[in-house]
């Protein structure tokens, strides 16, 4: 038998960080598979845009809400409009991120703070709210997108990794928790990708060397065995698959994106 084309029509994701990268890419691929898209993010004009281009390509529906992953009220907000809107969530992709780099000995409080509010403590707090209504309906996929930072550690950097090792951690433990209730909750972990974050690091590097940029993009990409930068489009894909009803059988994993870097 083949496989349906629009294997998630019916169900509705809620995407973190749809405006750009590697969420609008995510977002893309579900609403093609006919899932129905909450869009999250900071950028309400770059969400609204991509919202239309999915009711217009796909012909799904969509919402865009504008939320702060770092402030829990807003996510208690944004997922009870969504679920009003578009039916409880049956997907859950915590994609939003952000790295701000420092050495460990200039990371004040505040940039600490910031890390583990958007990169973990947004991931908890949306899966926590999403997750009663996946268990009593009996099904339900959770995609972290965490990184090889979840998995290794990389100088001027460690309250970010500090928050990417949390939401592997946070990953495996739930995935104990909802295993018998036809959720699955898993990780991906690209390496560097072709996105606007790795663009600030690279404009970072170049500002504090002196480097070029092509110097500055060898020196990140000489971590990858691949020796080159992951697309959107690979860390998506494999989010996808993971979303998909025929891999109810992969849990709690931490699936690497990154040319066999870890
Ligand atoms: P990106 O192009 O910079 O996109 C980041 C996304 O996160 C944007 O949509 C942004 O939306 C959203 N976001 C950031 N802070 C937010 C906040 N406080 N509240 C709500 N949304 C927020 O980066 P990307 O490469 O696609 O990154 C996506 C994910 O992949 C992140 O979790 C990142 O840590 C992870 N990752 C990236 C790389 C890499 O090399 N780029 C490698 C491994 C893992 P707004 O601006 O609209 O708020």
């Amino acid at each position: 038998m083949s496989a349906p084309s629009r294997p998630l029509a019916g169900k509705h994701a809620i995407v973190t960080g749809a405006s750009r990268g590697i969420g609008q890419r995510v977002a893309e691929l579900i609403a093609q598979a006919g899932g129905d898209v909450t869009l999250v993010g900071r950028d309400t004009e770059r969400l609204e845009a991509n919202a239309a281009q999915l009711m217009q390509a796909h012909g799904v529906k969509t919402l865009v809400a504008a939320t702060d992953v770092a402030d829990p009220q807003a996510i208690e907000a944004t997922y009870a409009k969504a679920s009003q809107a578009l039916g409880a969530p049956a997907i859950l992709v915590n994609n939003a991120g952000q790295a701000i780099s420092a050495p460990v000995h200039k990371t004040d409080l505040e940039l600490w703070n910031r890390m583990i509010g958007v990169n973990l403590s947004g991931v908890y707090m949306f899966t926590k709210v999403a997750l009663p209504a996946m268990t009593k309906a009996g099904w339900g996929r959770v995609v972290n997108v965490a990184s090889t930072a979840g998995l290794r550690g990389y100088a001027y950097v460690s309250a970010y990794c500090a928050a990417k090792h949390g939401v592997i951690g946070l990953t495996r433990a739930v995935a104990q928790e909802v295993a018998i209730k036809g959720v699955t909750i898993n990780a991906v972990c690209p390496g560097y990708v072709d996105s606007d974050m790795t663009d600030h690091t690279l404009n970072n590097i170049m500002k504090t060397t002196g480097r070029s940029r092509e110097e500055a993009l060898s020196s990140i990409v000489v971590h990858n065995p691949q020796k080159r930068l992951v697309s959107t489009d690979e860390v998506a894909q494999a989010v996808l698959w993971l979303c998909l009803p025929s891999q109810g059988a992969i849990n709690g994993q931490a699936l690497g994106i990154n040319g066999g870097e870890v």
